[in-house]
């Protein structure tokens, strides 16, 4: 793995990441990812839809996401909040400082996505 694809909650979603996931192969696929992206701390391309953590989801059928709606309307506020664009490319620890400083550390995780059904985890870390 060079490089990343990312959507935009991803970088919230990496952050509060316990081996939990839709399938052990979904889990599998994203600690790697976790992994490569702090041992390289690679550039990274914000992109919209599927990205190298969505790969192996089982939500994911024909590039196509089940949850796409919910999703989307994730990556919609980290980018109005972080004040990011789309195809914007940058290293994944400037990425990773400025989604903490803006979301986590400013108390707005359940802005951006409170009713995910992951929330009960990340909210209350
Ligand atoms: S609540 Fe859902 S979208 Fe938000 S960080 Fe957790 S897993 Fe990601």
């Amino acid at each position: 793995m060079q490089s990343c694809k990312l959507r935009p909650h991803h970088g919230l979603c990496i952050r509060f990441f316990e081996n939990k996931g839709y399938s052990d192969s979904f889990t599998g696929n994203m600690a790697e990812v976790i992994r490569f992206l702090a041992e390289e701390d690679p550039e990274i391309a914000i992109t919209m839809g599927a990205d190298c953590i969505c790969s192996p989801c089982p939500e994911l059928s024909a590039g196509r996401c089940s949850l796409s709606g919910m999703a989307a309307g994730y990556d919609e506020k980290v980018m109005e909040i972080c004040g990011l664009t789309y195809g914007q490319r940058m290293r994944w620890s400037s990425f990773q400082e400025t989604v903490r400083v803006c979301i986590t550390d400013a108390g707005r995780l359940y802005e951006v996505c409170g009713d995910c059904r992951w929330y009960g985890i990340c909210g209350n870390k």
